[in-house]
């Protein structure tokens, strides 16, 4: 890694590390708990984007990894399971430096991505086609998968290794081949991802690299026309974008974009737990989750014992630099994106909100240069208020107040978004009644924040569309292939033969 951030050669295009083409200024990577610079690294260039797709296409058009058995793909996979679980600490370290959590959390991410490589390493076994009954003896007739080819594959900042690993382990397993592209603001753990994955060996030029911002690299992916699909995982703003430039040329497209989930709490539940998860479902990692539970609808019954309880913990969190044991929180992302999340902060006091908790930067001296801001609870909220409706990205989080269970359930789908949302209550029968209607790609009932590498994962309506992880996350990178034979063939007889 030392030598890969002091040489400038940080793309990977065609199995070589290169530097950028042209001479855009290098890029400073920095640590968000303290402002300092951790890496200096290369912006890649048009001409460079146009390099690393014609090298994908290249060793997709060859065959060595397309072509290759399902099975001994999975093998690669696995071994690149192993080399990042190997790789655990480094990588985690890397990530907490980087994207600012605490290294607890980085962990988990490291063995999250470890699942997904592990989970379609055994790809072959998920779905490898079917036979179909064509009610005719002379017809076979079989449902089969191909690789859709190249794979722009682009992530956000906030779980940067773990997002590109959702990406690349089902795009690799089918069979295509990628030009990857982390976000400018947290590169380095995917920058070692692929350098890892060197040792797994796999044909040059089905893994690329490149490194700058969205609105040229990113752009230049989205409309280069040999790309055949794009996967993203960001903003509602830079999603419309890459769905616009994919529409130029017909590229399939996944969308994995924002949430403002809802998270119900009924009264009937132990008080503690559902306090407690209503915190971690709000602030892990700041709240700069995309399906981060930071919209709060609780029971009447309950609703000021809860709000006191939870603004009490709320600014009991401890924040600091990942690497401190005792720090629970981590800082946002950039200077620019606390900014913007006081910006929210501000609307919602002068819209009414009330503030209980937080609210303002840590006063502590020792996190005066980082991006620190004091995790924010919101009573009193009405959802017509902006800081209801619009994602957030920050520590942040709003209650409301319902009455009736249909009220719940109109409040949690009172939204643009619909990405992830769960229930609170020891009936288990209204649990089920309320998942049931709502409109949201995943909904936890009783906890909050786990997903499994075997159930797909995305969102419904400004949340997106595609799906990633499971089968259905395998099969975004796959075409269907429907092969029909006739194995006694005989003049169809539609026209009368000439003379007849
Ligand atoms: P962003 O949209 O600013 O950037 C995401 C990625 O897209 C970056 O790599 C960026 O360089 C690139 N990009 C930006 N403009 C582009 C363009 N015009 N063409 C192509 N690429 C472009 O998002 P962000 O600030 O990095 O991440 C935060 C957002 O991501 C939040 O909205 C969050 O909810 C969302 N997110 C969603 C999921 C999910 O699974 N649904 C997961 C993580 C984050």
């Amino acid at each position: 890694m030392q030598d890969l951030l002091t040489s400038l050669e940080n793309l990977y295009i065609g199995g070589r590390w290169i530097r950028s083409s042209g001479q855009n200024p290098p890029h400073q990577v920095l640590n968000p708990a303290d402002g300092s610079v951790l890496a200096t690294v290369c912006v890649a260039t048009t001409d460079d984007v146009d390099n690393a797709v014609r090298s994908a296409r290249a060793a997709f058009d060859g065959g060595q990894w397309s072509e290759l058995p399902i099975r001994e793909r999975g093998q690669k996979l696995a071994r690149i399971a192993e080399i990042v679980l190997e790789h655990r600490e480094e990588l985690a370290r890397i990530e907490s430096l980087d994207a600012g959590k605490t290294l607890r959390e980085a962990r988990l991410d490291v063995d999250d991505a470890v699942s997904a490589f592990r989970y379609f390493a055994n790809a072959a076994d998920l779905d490898s086609g079917r036979m179909v009954d064509a009610g005719d003896p002379k017809i076979i007739s079989r449902i089969g998968y191909v690789p859709v080819g190249v794979c722009a594959l682009i992530a956000a900042w906030n779980y940067p290794l773990q997002t590109i690993s959702w990406k690349l382990a089902p795009a690799l397993a089918a069979g295509n081949t990628v030009v990857i592209k982390p976000s400018e603001v947290t590169p380095l753990s995917t920058m070692k991802l692929v350098e890892l994955m060197e040792q797994a060996e796999l044909p040059a030029g089905t893994v690329n690299l490149l490194l700058g911002p969205g609105s040229r690299v990113g752009a230049a992916m989205t409309s280069h026309p040999e790309v055949d699909l794009i996967s993203f995982t960001g903003g509602l703003e830079a999603g419309s974008k890459v769905m616009a430039a994919a529409s130029a040329d017909i590229k399939k497209v996944a969308l994995e974009l924002g949430g403002k989930n809802p998270n119900i709490i009924f009264d009937d539940t132990d008080f503690e737990t559902v306090v407690d998860n209503a915190l971690s479902g709000a602030f892990v990692h700041s709240g700069q989750v995309c399906s981060a539970g930071s919209r709060l609808i609780v029971h009447e019954g309950i609703y000021d014992r809860f709000v006191a309880e939870l603004a009490r913990r709320a600014e009991l969190i401890r924040l600091g630099n990942g690497f401190d044991p005792s720090a629970e929180c981590g800082p946002l992302a950039t200077a620019e994106h606390r900014e913007a999340v006081e910006g929210h902060i501000e609307r919602a006091i002068a819209e009414g909100a009330r503030l209980v908790a937080g609210g303002h930067r840590p006063p502590e001296p020792e996190l005066a240069d980082g991006y620190f801001l004091r995790p924010t609870v919101f009573a009193d909220c009405e959802r017509t208020m902006g800081i209801v409706r619009e994602e957030v990205f920050g520590p942040v989080v709003t209650v409301e107040r319902f009455s009736t269970e249909q009220e719940a359930v109109f409040l949690a789908n009172d939204t643009e978004y619909g990405l992830a949302g769960a229930v609170w209550t020891n009936d288990a029968s209204r649990a089920q009644r309320v998942a049931q209607s709502l409109r949201h790609g995943t909904v936890w009932i009783n906890d909050y924040h786990p997903y499994l590498p075997q159930a797909e994962w995305g969102g419904f309506g400004k949340s997106g569309f595609g799906r990633e992880n499971g089968i259905q996350g395998l099969n975004e990178y796959r075409e269907t292939r429907h092969i029909y034979q006739n194995i006694q063939p005989a003049p169809a007889r539609w026209f009368q033969a000439e003379g007849a």
